[in-house]
């Protein structure tokens, strides 16, 4: 694969950070996830919301004291060229990555010592399961006062990957994280939310979660397309339990239905119906069949 790495595109294997990078050993960095999707036609790709998440890429840089090596289109450019060079005509994910480069010791931000990689893989789905099991984290969501946790900062997914971790050895495909304060915060690497009543619920931003694209494309799509009720409010642990529906959402996960929540089933157990007309509605969007929508997404190819 081709890789954009430094200001030059080149293979895979020359697209390397040095072991005594700041970025290796303090975690200074911050990236993003952004899905490109086949269209009908079988040939093109449209990249979702591109836009917005080199937005929130270029935020999480001002807060981390880094910055991209150019203006916002250009970046956006250089995710289109990438794909382009690798000839790329199936569903992609593409990771932006800002990273400190300095050799040097000490755990020091500085803006001029950012380099940005971008590297893509071929994508389909994130998890197995049509329905996952999950827990209720033993471990808290970092605060947002001590690692920020709106910003896709590479260090904060140390503790993503510890919930993750300890979800899968006690037997959960995945684990949802409480707020530092015990209220409903967000997945490893997704959103949550639960439906109660045919209204849909989902933690505010300001829950130490990630300022999600997802999330904002979802609460668009149900109140504005589909008439839904969205409340964005704090949710309690137990109010997870006796959710008619729940699910995940993410660039990576798109809306992952789950059926139980520590060993208490969700509704039946199935695939709740608000969560199957918001998928089917996610889906005609991000392969380009709705019409009014087709301005979230960006086309590779001429
Ligand atoms: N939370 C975290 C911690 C994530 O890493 C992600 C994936 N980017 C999400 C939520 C979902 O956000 P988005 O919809 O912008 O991909």
């Amino acid at each position: 694969m081709i890789t954009y790495f430094d200001g030059k595109f080149v293979d895979d294997a020359e697209a390397v950070i040095s072991v005594r990078s700041r970025a290796l050993n303090y975690g200074l960095g911050c990236f993003g996830g952004i899905r490109g999707y086949l269209a009908a036609d079988g040939r093109q790709i449209n990249l979702f919301r591109v836009g917005d998440h080199i937005t929130r890429l270029m935020h999480s840089a001002r807060v981390l004291h880094m910055r991209l090596p150019g203006a916002h289109a250009e970046i956006c450019g250089l995710v289109g060229e990438l794909l382009r060079r690798n000839e790329v005509h199936h569903d992609v994910y593409v990771r932006p990555l800002v990273l400190n480069g300095s050799t040097k010791l000490a755990p020091v931000m500085r803006e001029e010592d950012s380099v940005l990689a971008i590297y893509c893989l071929p994508l389909q789905r994130y998890m197995e399961k049509d329905a996952i099991d999950v827990c209720v984290s033993s471990w808290r969501r970092a605060t947002d006062n001590a690692i920020p946790a709106r910003t896709k900062a590479t260090g904060l997914y140390l503790n993503s990957a510890l919930a993750r971790r300890e979800a899968h050895d006690n037997g959960y495909d995945e684990a949802i994280f409480l707020t530092e304060y015990g209220k409903v915060s967000e997945g490893s690497a997704e959103h949550v939310f639960i439906v109660r009543d045919g209204v849909l619920y989902t933690p505010p931003s300001t829950e130490d979660n990630l300022d999600g694209i997802t999330r904002r494309s979802l609460i668009a799509l149900a109140t504005e397309d589909l008439g839904l009720k969205v409340v964005e409010r704090v949710i309690g642990r137990t109010e997870l339990y006796v959710a008619d529906e729940l699910f995940l959402c993410g660039t990576g996960a798109q809306i992952q239905p789950v059926r139980s929540v520590d060993r208490r089933t969700i509704g039946d157990g199935g695939i709740g119906t608000v969560t199957a007309r918001l998928t089917e509605h996610f889906n005609n969007v991000v392969r380009g069949r709705v019409e009014a929508r087709r301005g979230w997404l960006t086309p590779v190819w001429e």
